[in-house]
């Protein structure tokens, strides 16, 4: 590992400061960025630990939402009372992610921030252009089972791979940060992250220096709430295919709202909002079911090893949207949208 500076952050302005940022990285549970600079893959000159910010609360706000601290824990929200009773597809994602022991030292916005799992981006003396830019991608003709068929391009075809991040995705959460300058913003899971294209290395539009400070949460949605996640593992492994789901349907059996996204096929957490206009107004029969799996999988590109992911992804939608129909009882949310109860 190469040496580094290590500074505590005090307070908020502090670890986003001007001077270091184009050096600097933010340090949190640690739990994917030290393994990457022990393969020095990360070579920050400066460590900026920002744990001891007060970021740990998770609160409501005034439109019936939450506001999640960028240090609150995979554990701490996975349990979270209101999270359990009001978001259950997000609890279900972060239990359904690594293992105990990692969730109790991962923070949310560290989660957000995981670099991808592909086997190349991890052996140093591989060519990779995420890691190095213009070197090549080997996975394209080589190790691609666990990667991506949506949002790749010629340079990658990485996947994402956070599961809490697909059902922030379906719940259409915001990000807010802070920038070096002092000026803060906030951004939908769009705008934060970046597709491949030709520059891989860029994931994001964060800054340098710019600190996520929160994740807010919209007022709960009402519906059956879950994630299915297909892995070759019940533990330690990341999705070869994974859907945050949360369908609400009528007493008639008609689909009223569909909120759907994927994990595991796109190289960003996949939400694709012409597939849920599908499923409205039906049953979910084969035909409509049959539909939105086509509109979803449209420009699906297998690349040999991860090529049986798009039946299985037509599978896993096929299933999910079943369920949601013969059990809509199950899984519910406690709460209703807002525009039923008025908040
Ligand atoms: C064996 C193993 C299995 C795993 N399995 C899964 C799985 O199945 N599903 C899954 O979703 N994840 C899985 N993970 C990944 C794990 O969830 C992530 O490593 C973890 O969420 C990262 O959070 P952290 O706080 O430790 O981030 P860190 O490692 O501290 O940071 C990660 C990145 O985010 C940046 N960062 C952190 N906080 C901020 C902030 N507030 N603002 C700006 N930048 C920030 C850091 O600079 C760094 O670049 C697994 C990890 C391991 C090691
Ligand atoms: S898919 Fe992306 S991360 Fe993997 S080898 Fe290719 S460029 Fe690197």
């Amino acid at each position: 590992m190469k040496g580094f500076d290590y500074i505590k952050a005090t307070d908020i302005t502090s670890a986003c400061e001007p001077a270091t940022a184009d050096t600097a990285t933010f340090i949190a549970g640690g739990t994917n960025l030290l393994d990457l600079m022990k393969l020095e893959i990360e070579t920050p000159e400066t460590l900026v630990d920002i744990n001891p910010l007060e970021l740990k609360q998770i609160e409501p706000t005034t439109d019936g939402g939450l506001k999640i601290g960028t240090l609150v824990t995979n554990s701490e929200l996975a349990a979270h009372p209101d999270i359990v009773a009001n978001y259950p597809v997000l609890s279900r994602a972060l239990l359904a992610g690594a293992s105990g022991q990692l969730r109790n030292k991962a923070s949310t916005g560290g989660n957000l921030l995981q670099r991808t799992r592909c086997y190349y981006f991890y052996q140093t003396d591989a060519p990779c252009n995420k890691r190095e830019p213009g070197t090549g991608c080997p996975a394209i003709n080589g190790e691609n089972r666990l990667l991506a068929i949506l949002g790749t391009s010629d340079a990658c075809i990485a996947q994402h791979p956070s599961d809490m991040a697909v059902a922030m995705q379906a719940l259409g959460v915001k990000v807010a940060t802070h920038k070096t300058d002092g000026t803060t913003r906030t951004l939908t899971l769009d705008e934060l992250y970046s597709l491949p294209k030709d520059t891989p290395h860029v994931e994001t539009v964060l800054e340098a220096g710019e600190l996520i400070t929160h994740v807010i949460l919209p007022p709960p949605v009402a519906g059956t709430h879950t994630y299915d996640k297909v892995r070759d593992r019940a533990s330690y492994a990341f999705a070869l295919v994974s859907c945050a789901a949360i369908i609400d349907v009528d007493e008639a059996g008609v689909i009223q709202t569909a909120r759907l996204a994927f994990g595991g096929i796109g190289t960003m957490p996949w939400r694709n909002t012409a597939v849920e206009e599908a499923l409205i107004g039906t049953k979910g029969d084969t035909l409509a079911v049959v539909k939105a799996s086509n509109l979803l999988l449209a420009d699906a590109k297998g690349y040999g090893k991860n090529d049986f992911k798009i039946p299985l992804t037509e599978r896993l939608l096929q299933q999910v949207i079943e369920r949601a129909i013969t059990q809509p009882s199950s899984h519910r949310s406690a709460s209703k949208p807002s525009s039923q109860t008025g908040a």
